[in-house]
């Protein structure tokens, strides 16, 4: 017997779990998929292409459907003599100005040997270079600019879908298919960008329950062997796929959780609704620690204050009654508190972040607003991700019996205490 040994019992192909498989078939999108086909119909009647804007949140099949038409595209293109059609993707995530998308899309379009550098040249220059790449293709070209939202600045975003107005191009005709996992991005592109890049524009709403069901079902046929799957565990995941944000993704990646704990246990041959729960356990606490990796001391002296008045039943509660302690852990931790208002937008990041949750409450007769936060998250998890914070400020009272009860687990403790 060798080192390795195949363990297949399970999945028969894991791979078709992971981000960059490509579905056969799209399930329950075929009214945003019947208007982005249309959209591009022009192509094939040998037309100037339409922009096309597609936003919707992560998740929801946008990629998925712009990979999946574009490759008929492709294919059926072919039939036609006279249609030459060239497809560009470019992912702008990492990429935040127009230069750098500019320069990007020269090396995309020129073959390996005739690279720029992606600096020092004048942009005008990067962009004459691009005209001059795209007339010199000819053809149809469609571009891709996909998680568009990352671009900062709009030139390009101008630029791209106007070079033929603006005669910059002659032989080339062009096409931009953006992409936004962001509402907000289409709503604050100046109004000259979104009437050039967002002609067409098609909504992807989040799935529901039903939606993410049929989508894992599809999935888990071609991942899964037959009648590994107990009943109960697509549906499991389907729902909290929903609850969450009707993400595709994470369904799946539930999903390939689930089978992989599954499959890490001796003699287990199905995947059941436990091992759902433990998948969403491990990855929820993978979530909480790179949310709160990422974010400053700061924050966590805000998230350590408001998980210890939480513990003391104090939640929800207003920022201005977060205050007192937070200050009090600035100071133990030897930082200045920041202002009530700096203090406020951490809470209100840590909610972006799922951590706290909000709720607006009526002041009443004068008919004010206020805001509530209380922590959302599993004690353990926060704890665990807060480890360094407890360091600088040590174990607070009402922390004391978690901790003791730990203590009489491993019978040590490296933290001071205080009241
Ligand atoms: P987005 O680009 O909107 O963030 P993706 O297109 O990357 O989302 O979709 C996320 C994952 O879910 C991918 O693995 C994709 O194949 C899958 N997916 C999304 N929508 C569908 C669908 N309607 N049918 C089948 N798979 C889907
Ligand atoms: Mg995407």
């Amino acid at each position: 017997m060798g080192l390795f040994e195949r363990d297949t019992e399970i999945y028969k192909n894991r791979d078709a779990l992971r981000e960059d498989y490509q579905p056969e078939r799209l399930v329950g999108r075929d009214e945003e998929i019947q208007m982005y086909q249309t959209a591009l119909q022009p192509v094939i009647n040998g037309e100037q292409p339409n922009n096309v804007f597609l936003y919707g949140k992560t998740g929801v099949g946008k990629t998925a459907a712009t990979r999946y038409l574009l490759s008929h595209l492709e294919e059926d293109a072919s039939q036609y003599d006279d249609i030459d059609l060239h497809l560009t993707f470019l992912n702008c995530d990492g990429l935040t100005s127009s230069y750098q998308i500019a320069t990007r899309l020269v090396n995309e379009l020129r073959d390996e040997t005739n690279q720029i550098s992606t600096t020092g040249y004048p942009r005008a220059t990067v962009y004459e270079m691009l005209w001059d790449d795209l007339d010199e293709i000819a053809g149809t070209n469609l571009i891709v600019l996909d998680e568009v939202d990352h671009v900062e600045d709009d030139s390009i975003l101008y630029q791209l879908p106007r070079a033929r107005a603006n005669n910059n191009l002659s032989a080339a005709k062009i096409g931009i298919i953006g992409i936004s996992n962001d509402f907000s991005f289409r709503d604050d592109l100046s109004p000259k960008v979104k009437s050039s890049l967002c002609e067409q524009e098609i909504h992807f709403p989040a799935y529901d329950a039903g939606d993410l069901q049929k989508i894992l079902e599809q999935r888990a046929a071609v991942a899964f062997h037959d009648d590994v799957l107990d009943d109960a565990v697509i549906p499991l995941c389907a729902a909290y796929g929903a609850k969450d944000a009707g993400d595709a993704r994470q369904s799946i990646d539930l999903l390939m959780k689930a089978g992989d704990l599954a499959r890490e246990e001796e003699e287990t041959t199905t995947v059941t609704e436990d091992h759902v729960e433990a998948g969403r356990h491990d990855l929820e606490r993978g979530r909480i620690e790179e949310g709160i990796s990422g974010l400053t001391q700061h924050g966590h002296l805000v998230l350590y204050s408001l998980l210890t008045l939480h513990l003391q039943n104090e939640t929800p509660i207003r920022s201005r009654d977060v205050r007192p302690r937070y200050t009090s852990f600035a100071q133990r931790a030897g930082r200045d508190p920041l202002v009530p208002r700096r203090m406020r937008d951490h809470l209100s990041e840590l909610a972006m972040l799922g951590l706290v949750s909000v709720t607006e409450r009526n002041e009443g007769r004068r008919g004010g607003t206020y805001r509530e936060y209380t922590l959302d998250m599993d004690l353990e998890l926060v704890l665990s991700a807060l480890d360094d914070v407890l360091d600088d400020v040590g174990v607070h009272d009402s922390l004391q019996n978690h901790f003791d009860e730990l203590d009489s687990i491993n019978g040590n403790t490296s933290l001071t205490e205080f009241h």
